[in-house]
């Protein structure tokens, strides 16, 4: 049975589309082509031997459709897309990264709009921005990272508490906010990536002027592709080991009521086996499979709640 590329359900063959996936990522149903070569795009891996982290190993190339919406072709400027090829370091990544995003989505949190799409015989990633408008003109967006004042090479030196403090003082409504900050860090370690650092985190203007964070974007389970990877910002402090007590602390920094806290908690909770059947209907090799299912089992037993004496 073949698998929808946006959604991963079932799909009668020769389809990769729901006509509604198909949709939500172009615009319409038919599948662009693709216009880039792809024999240019690949990453030196020489200096990347050894590397922590994916920022260096992934190429993101900014691509705009053409006006008779056949084409995806390179975007100098105004681009809706972000366009992830597979790199030579990490083997699967566009597969992992799509298949993340679609397990934050099953978790509850809202996702940029994204999928796969095979390029030249390979399995790419592609979302769709969303600094952009339909007429292309650009959304005020700013990442943790800028609202830090911090550079961009320092966007691994951040914390959860930082991106706290951040939403306090920027986002419109802060208690809102902060929630889904929480319910993005919660599943990012529930899922094993190492790589949500303060560029991976942004607030933005929305249309009726409120500032809010982004839907989530770049959520890859590093955990798949780099041994023992660690949160790439410390929540209370830790960057691994981290328990349901440790949570518990940081929803009390967040401010969110306790009740939150329990269910955000119960939700992650209650996605696993919903979780584990779409790690099947992944593409990704039974190996890189069982990995993922147990580093899901692991956490989600951690965050169970202890039995009351
Ligand atoms: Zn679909």
């Amino acid at each position: 049975m073949s698998r929808c590329l946006v959604c991963l359900e079932s799909l009668k063959s020769p389809l990769r589309y729901h006509p509604r996936c198909a949709k939500s990522l172009f615009g319409s149903t038919r599948i662009p082509t693709i216009d880039i070569e792809m024999g240019k795009l690949h990453t030196a891996a020489l200096a990347m031997v050894g590397t922590t982290t994916l920022s260096g190993a992934q190429k993101k190339i900014s691509l705009g459709l053409s006006t008779d919406r056949k084409t995806l072709q390179v975007a100098v400027d105004g681009g809706r897309y972000i366009f992830k090829p597979q790199t030579e370091v990490f083997p699967q990544l566009p597969q992992i990264e799509h298949l993340t995003m679609r397990l934050a989505r099953l978790s509850g949190i809202e996702i940029a709009v994204s999928g796969l799409i095979e390029a030249d015989g390979q399995m790419c990633f592609l979302a769709r921005r969303f600094d952009r408008r339909a007429d292309g003109s650009k959304v005020r967006q700013e990442d943790f990272c800028q609202l830090a004042q911090q550079r961009p090479a320092d966007k691994y030196s951040g914390s959860g508490e930082l991106c706290v403090r951040l939403i306090k003082k920027y986002a419109s409504e802060p208690p809102l906010e902060l929630r889904k900050l929480f319910e993005q860090m919660l599943f990012s370690w529930w899922v094993g990536n190492g790589d949500l650092h303060l560029k991976n985190l942004s607030l933005y203007v929305d249309e009726a002027r409120i500032v809010r964070l982004t839907p989530a974007y770049d959520l890859v389970a590093t955990v798949l592709l780099i041994a023992d990877d660690e949160l790439a910002m410390p929540i209370m402090g830790r960057n691994k080991n981290l328990l349901r007590t440790t949570w518990h602390k940081f929803a009390q920094y967040c401010e969110l009521p306790d009740r939150v806290f329990q269910s955000v908690v119960a939700r992650q909770i209650a996605a696993l086996p919903k979780a584990l059947e779409l790690i099947q209907f992944s593409s990704l090799d039974r190996g890189t499979q069982d990995k993922l299912a147990q580093q899901l089992i692991a956490c989600t037993a951690l965050l169970q709640a202890p039995p009351k004496a």
